[in-house]
C-alpha cells in the first residue's frame, strides 16, 4: 500500500495538535495515563491476526516470532503502566524547612515532570516492540507527553494498524484531541521537520548509526536544543577467556552459532566480534563454529535494503587485508523464497588481533547473520583490542573465575565500554525488566546515562522541578504533606511511604 509523505504544513498542525495536548495530558493523574497505557494493550490484543498477518507480509518474520513480539510488547504498556502509576521513576524528594537555621532553610520539594511532544522512529526489526506502541512510546506516555511516531516505511501498514489501535484506546480514555499522532514519509525531510519543529521536545529512536547520529545532529542544531535518545547498532564482543575456552571449546561455539543467526543476524545485540586468544582450544572453536554455520540455512531478511546493506558490508568486510572467510551456509533454505536477492546467508570471518588494531572497517557493525573472529596473539593483545573497542551495548566474558580473577586490566577494559555486561551466556535476548540497562557509551546511544528498555526508560521524557517555598494545597499530589497516593519519597534523606508530619 503506497502512503504519501507528510508536507511541512501537515507536520505543523500535528505538531501544534500535540503541543495543546501536552498542556492538558501532563495534568492528568498517574491513575489516568497508566488506564491509558493499559487500553492500548488491549487494544493490540484485540487487533488479532489481522496484525500478525500484516507484520508477516512486510517484515518476512514468521509467526511465532511476531506473536511473541506482540506479547512483549503489550507486556511493556502493562508494566510501564504499573511503573508509571508506583512512581519511583519520579524520585519525589522533601526537604523540610528549618526557619531556624542560619540562614533559614526553605521548603523544597523535587519531581519529575513531562518534557513535552516526543517524536519516536521505530526500528525495521521490532516492527511492533520498539515501533508504533513500543518501547519508547510507552515510556513517554508514563512521563505524560503527547507522541508522534514516524511510521517506518518498511512496515507503514503494521504500524498504522498499530496506530489505530492507540486511536481507539485515546477515544475510550477521553485523551485530549493530538495526545497520538501517525505521520508518514519515506524520505528523511519528513524526519528532520518532526526534529526540528519548535514544538517536539524529545526524540526515540532505534535504528541505525547513521540515522541515530543525523537526527541527533539536527536536535543539537536546533536554536533550543533537545535530547535524541537513539539506540544504534553494537558489534557486542565477547571474550573467551583461555580456561573455560580450554574446558568447554565446542561447546561455546554450538551456542554462538544459534545467537549470531537468531532471527537472521537482525538483533542490534547479535555478537558481531569474538576474541580469543591462539590456541588449540580456539581452533576447536573457530572449526566447529564454522561447522555449525555451514548448517544452518539462510532464510529473507526484512527487507531488501537491509538484505543489500547485509551483502555489502560484509564482502568489504572480507575484502580486508589478512581477513578469511571461515565458513558460509551450505544448507538451502528452508522455505521457497520466492525473492532470492532477500535471503542473509549465515557466514563467520577471521583475522588477526593486530589487522583488527589496524583496521576500523572491521570495528563496524555488519547487521546480519555475521561474525568475525579475532585471534590475539596474546592475553597482552587482547587488552589492547578492548581498549580500542567502541562504546557497546553489550559486552560478554565466557570464563571461568579464575580467568576473571587472573586478568583484572582486561575484564575492567571490556567493563567501561558496555552497557551491560554479560558472563557465560550470550548477548541476543533482552529481557524487560528495571534492572535491565539496554543503552551504552557513545555509540551503541547517545546517552550511556539511560536505557530504552525496562521502566527506568519513563525517566527520559521527563525533567526535574524543585518547588520551594509553596504551601501544602498548592503543592501536586505527588508533593504534599499527607503523600495521598502512597508512593516513595525520600523525605529528609530517607527513603519512606510515611506523610510529613
Ligand atoms: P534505520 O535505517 O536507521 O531506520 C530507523 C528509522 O530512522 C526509520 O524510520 C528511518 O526512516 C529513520 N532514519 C534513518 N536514517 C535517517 C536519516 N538519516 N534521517 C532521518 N531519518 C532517518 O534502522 P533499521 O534498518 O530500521 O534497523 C536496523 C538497525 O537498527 C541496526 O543497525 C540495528 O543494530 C539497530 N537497532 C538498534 C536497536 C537498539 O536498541 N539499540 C534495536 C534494534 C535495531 P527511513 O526508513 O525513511 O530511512
Amino acid at each position: 500500500m503506497a502512503y504519501t509523505d507528510f508536507s511541512v504544513e501537515e507536520i505543523d498542525t500535528v505538531m501544534q495538535d500535540a503541543w495543546n495536548a501536552f498542556h492538558v495530558y501532563r495534568k492528568f493523574s498517574l491513575k489516568q495515563r497508566a488506564a491509558f497505557m493499559k487500553a492500548i494493550a488491549v487494544e493490540l490484543e484485540n487487533c488479532g491476526d489481522a496484525l500478525i498477518h500484516t507484520a508477516m507480509s512486510e517484515t518476512n518474520l514468521p509467526e511465532a516470532r511476531l506473536r511473541g513480539e506482540r506479547a512483549r510488547t503489550i507486556f511493556q504498556l502493562n508494566s510501564y503502566a504499573e511503573a508509571c502509576e508506583k512512581a519511583d521513576w519520579l524520585g519525589a524528594g522533601i526537604d523540610t524547612a528549618i526557619p531556624d537555621k542560619v540562614p533559614p532553610k526553605p521548603d523544597i520539594r523535587k519531581m519529575l515532570v513531562p518534557l513535552g511532544p516526543v517524536v519516536v522512529f521505530g526500528a525495521s526489526n521490532f516492527p511492533l516492540a520498539y515501533s508504533t506502541a513500543g518501547g519508547d512510546t510507552a515510556s513517554a506516555f508514563a512521563a505524560g507527553c503527547p507522541i508522534i511516531v514516524k511510521a517506518h516505511p518498511a512496515h507503514a501498514q503494521t504500524s498504522e494498524i498499530v496506530a489505530n489501535a492507540i486511536l481507539s484506546a485515546a477515544s475510550t480514555c477521553n485523551m485530549p484531541k493530538g495526545i497520538f499522532a501517525h505521520v508518514y514519509g519515506a524520505g528523511f525531510e519528513v524526519g528532520k521537520a518532526l526534529v526540528m519543529h519548535p514544538h517536539t521536545k524529545a526524540v526515540g529512536f532505534t535504528g541505525s548509526y547513521t540515522g541515530g547520529k543525523q537526527l541527533f545532529d539536527w536536535g543539537n542544531q536546533r536554536k533550543d536544543p533537545i535530547p535524541v535518545f537513539a539506540e544504534m547498532g553494537s558489534v557486542n564482543p565477547v571474550f573467551l577467556m583461555p580456561e573455560k575456552l580450554d574446558a568447554a571449546a565446542t561447546e561455546i561455539a554450538t551456542m554462538y552459532a544459534g545467537s549470531i543467526t537468531l532471527g537472521v543476524g537482525q538483533f542490534c545485540t547479535n555478537p558481531g566480534i569474538i576474541i580469543g586468544v591462539e590456541s588449540k582450544a580456539l581452533q576447536t572453536f573457530v572449526h566447529d563454529l564454522g561447522k555449525a554455520i555451514q548448517k544452518t540455512a539462510p532464510a529473507a531478511m526484512l527487507h531488501n535494503g537491509i538484505a543489500t546493506a547485509y551483502k555489502k558490508n560484509k564482502d568489504s568486510a572480507l575484502l580486508q587485508d589478512d581477513v578469511h572467510l571461515v565458513a558460509e551456509s551450505e544448507t538451502p533454505s528452508a522455505v521457497e523464497n520466492p525473492d532470492g536477492g532477500l535471503s542473509g546467508l549465515p557466514t563467520i570471518a577471521t583475522a588477526t588481533g593486530q589487522a583488527f588494531l589496524n583496521n576500523p572497517v572491521l570495528h563496524q557493525e555488519v547487521f546480519g547473520p555475521y561474525s568475525i573472529i579475532i585471534r590475539c596473539k596474546d592475553m597482552q593483545e587482547m587488552i589492547e583490542v578492548a581498549k580500542n573497542l567502541e562504546g557497546q551495548l553489550t559486552s560478554t566474558l565466557m570464563a571461568t573465575e579464575n580467568d576473571i580473577k587472573d586478568n583484572d586490566e582486561l575484564v575492567e577494559a571490556v567493563k567501561n565500554i558496555c552497557g551491560r555486561f554479560i558472563l557465560n551466556s550470550v548477548p541476543t535476548g533482552v529481557e524487560v525488566c528495571l534492572s535491565m540497562q539496554h543503552g551504552g557509551p557513545f555509540p551503541a546511544s547517545t546517552d550511556a546515562r539511560f536505557g530504552s528498555v525496562g521502566a527506568d526508560s519513563i525517566k527520559r521524557f521527563a525533567r526535574p522541578i524543585a518547588f520551594q517555598n509553596w504551601s501544602n494545597n498548592l503543592l501536586p499530589d505527588e508533593l504534599k504533606d499527607e503523600n495521598p497516593l502512597g508512593i516513595w519519597r525520600t523525605v529528609n534523606n530517607e527513603l519512606t511511604k510515611a506523610a510529613v508530619l
